[in-house]
């Protein structure tokens, strides 16, 4: 139920039940809720603890009469708004007691009462309320959508300060190799210089496809190149892409294949791409001589890659946000090794253009995490 289509509370005050019912069977019909006092100070416990968007008093009461209970509703913060409607008995004259008029509506009924004058009256303030009700849950939807964007705008600036920052070591190493390279050093030197220049080219060059990548998916222009591929030849290419990752961190890889062929629709190189990046990954947030192991195998029409590492692993609370584009895990930045934290985002947009699914699993710090792709395969049936 949404704010705007809460029953509306309407109050009537009056000595005599008997009034009271016959009120209430004038004014009543859906999404109206009546409350019923039998004096003033009834009336003001009730306000006390309901919203109510037209009160009806009556004035000769014994006791607190209408214009006293009208008086404390106007000096209460809560009740102060209320529109009242007064019924009297006696002249216009009366009237003028009242001195409250500057805070809300106020209006007059003579009795006997008229039925289509009361209901006419009370259904202006019954639907002015509703509105006000509409307008406050569209303010509160407003600020909602007005404070996400200000929170993506956050999140924008400081990437785009991690961004700068990540770009200009290279290039500062870049240069500094450059200014290096055209002084008179040692061939040796001039090598290791040269080596050290290509790698740090190639990141930059990863980080900047990936960037691209990033924003072709997210504006729709990634198609797919999809052709009936074996999954093990995309393991492959997989395998051969992060191989050297694997080695230079010192870890032991091992390899299980699926036991029979599993046929895809799939572009090779994108999906080759998804599965190196969690190698790549499992490298990398994994300490030095850990194992990492990539399986695969059908299950119910779909191929199931698994990418286990014996590594830092992931807290609970960041396991599904992870695939948000620039999250990283505050804990890990020191291994994220100049990442951004978009690699899982684009191999999650990846695998969902192949109509798959990608999840993770980890125990917690230190127990390592294992990352799993489901992608429908080719029923046997649709091979012929
Ligand atoms: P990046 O590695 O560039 O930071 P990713 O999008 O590839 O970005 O990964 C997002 C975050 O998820 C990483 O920063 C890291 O904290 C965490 N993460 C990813 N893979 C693993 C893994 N195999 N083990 C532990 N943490 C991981």
């Amino acid at each position: 139920m949404t704010m705007a289509d809460k029953p509306i509370n309407f109050l009537l005050v009056d000595d005599l039940e008997e009034n009271l019912l016959a009120l209430e069977a004038l004014l009543q019909r859906e999404g109206l809720t009546c409350l019923k006092a039998r004096s003033g100070e009834e009336a003001l416990e009730l306000l006390l603890a309901h919203e109510v968007a037209l009160a009806l008093l009556d004035v000769q009461m014994p006791g607190m009469d209408g214009f006293e209970l009208a008086e404390f509703m106007r000096g209460s913060e809560r009740a102060r708004h209320i529109p009242i409607i007064f019924v009297t008995a006696g002249s216009a004259d009366l009237q003028r007691r009242f001195r409250g008029y500057e805070a809300g509506a106020v209006d007059f009924i003579q009795k006997p009462i008229e039925p289509t004058a009361l209901r006419s009256k009370a259904n202006v303030f019954f639907d002015l309320h509703r509105q006000r009700l509409q307008i406050q849950a569209q303010r509160d939807e407003l600020e909602a959508a007005a404070q996400a964007l200000r929170r993506a705008d956050r999140h924008k600036d400081s990437f785009l300060a991690v961004l700068a920052h990540e770009l200009r070591n290279p290039v500062a190493a870049l240069s500094g190799g450059l200014h290096l390279l055209n002084k008179d050093i040692s061939p040796e030197r001039s090598q290791d210089i040269r080596v050290r220049m290509d790698r740090m080219l190639t990141h930059l060059s990863h980080l900047v496809d990936d960037l691209l990548d990033v924003s072709r998916v997210s504006q729709g222009k990634i198609s797919l190149k999809r052709e009936r591929i074996e999954l093990r030849e995309i393991l492959r290419s997989a395998i051969e892409a992060s191989q050297h990752n694997l080695d230079a961190a010192g870890h032991r890889f091992v390899f299980e294949p699926p036991g029979q062929a599993i046929w895809l629709d799939a572009d090779h190189t994108r999906l080759a791409q998804v599965v190196s990046n969690l190698l790549n990954n499992a490298a990398k947030y994994t300490p030095s001589g850990g194992v990492v192991t990539l399986s695969a195998q059908a299950r119910d029409g779909v191929a199931e890659i698994k990418v286990t590492d014996t590594g830092i692993g992931i807290p609970p609370e960041m396991q599904s946000r992870i695939f948000e584009i620039f999250a990283q895990v505050e804990d890990h930045l020191a291994k994220a090794q100049g990442g951004l934290g978009i690699g899982l985002a684009l191999v999650k947009q990846l695998v969902a253009l192949h109509g798959g699914a990608i999840s993770v699993e980890s125990a917690g710090e230190n127990m390592g995490s294992t990352f799993t792709v489901r992608i429908p395969a080719i029923a046997d049936g649709d091979l012929a």
